[in-house]
């Protein structure tokens, strides 16, 4: 997917929201989606990051983003709806989600895993998306094709061991996409897929592998034509996919 190129007016009129959008991945996408004409909502705990981005997408001349501030930790059902809520009081429709945030949780053998942790890891990866999904289909019911992708990894589709709560959150979110995929085809327009992305060079693989060489892995930026491919409507037909955004590697 690496090699497909976007035209620059790909995403023209169409509101996106991207969550964990202040670094990483989650950054490069939503500073790409508004390069190619969207209207990006940047949701993400550090609003500084946020801001940042926000002002790097007004800078370069693209249509003017919004910021949501949200804590997958602490955020409520309630906090979820009414997220829902006001994005539908600003936005006629939603286009598209890249669900992005995630957090790494502990490393270590299950058997000395922290419960608590082990779910908070859950509540971050799995149920979050799982409650903002569910409170915004209505709203992505009135776009004409709207796009959910969910972000996996190589730990979702082969366990890992020492990989815990976080192989185990990305294996429920390729079953969360293949509910919702099932669920949604020839009754929606809305089409659901998982995204791996792969090895790359952000602070949570620099936090996972501490002795690799960080730029054996591509940047955020590299990987844009796979997020911008499964975003717009280039990928009309593919629903309920497990994809990779870059030929995968025995460590991604
Ligand atoms: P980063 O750690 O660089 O960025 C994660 C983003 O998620 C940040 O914006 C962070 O916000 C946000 N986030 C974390 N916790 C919360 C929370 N509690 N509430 C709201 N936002 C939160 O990660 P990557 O960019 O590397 O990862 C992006 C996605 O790609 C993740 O789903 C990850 O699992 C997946 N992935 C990454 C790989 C890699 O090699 N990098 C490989 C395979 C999958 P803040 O900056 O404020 O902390």
């Amino acid at each position: 997917m690496l090699d497909y190129q976007a035209r620059p007016d790909l995403l023209k009129g169409k509101t996106i929201l991207v969550t964990g959008a202040g670094a990483g991945i989650g950054r490069a996408a939503a500073i790409s989606y508004a390069a190619h004409g969207a209207t990006v909502i940047l949701a993400g705990r550090t609003v500084e990051k946020l801001e940042a981005v926000y002002d790097e997408i007004e800078q370069a001349g693209n249509p003017q983003p919004a910021i949501y501030p949200i804590d997958f930790k602490t955020a409520t059902d309630s906090d979820y709806q009414q997220m829902a809520n006001q994005i539908a009081a600003s936005f006629e429709q939603l286009d598209g989600v890249l669900h992005n945030a995630s957090q790494l949780g502990q490393m270590g053998p299950i058997e000395s895993s922290h419960t608590a942790t082990f779910m908070q890891t859950l509540q971050v990866n799995l149920n979050a998306p799982y409650m903002l999904t569910r409170y915004l289909i209505p709203l992505l019911r009135e776009a004409e094709h709207a796009s959910v992708i969910f972000t996996s990894s190589s730990v979702g589709r082969k366990g890992r061991a020492y990989w815990g709560s976080y192989c185990v959150s990305k294996f429920a979110t390729e079953g969360l996409m293949q509910v919702l995929a099932d669920e949604l085809e020839n009754v929606s327009n809305i089409r659901v897929n998982t995204l791996n992305p792969g090895a790359t060079n952000t602070a949570m693989r620099r936090t996972a592998f501490p002795a690799e060489r960080p730029t054996t892995n591509p940047f955020p930026e590299q990987l844009m034509p796979a997020y911008l491919y499964l975003m717009g409507e280039d990928s009309l037909n593919v629903n309920g996919q497990a994809l990779n955004a870059q030929p995968i590697k025995a460590t991604s």
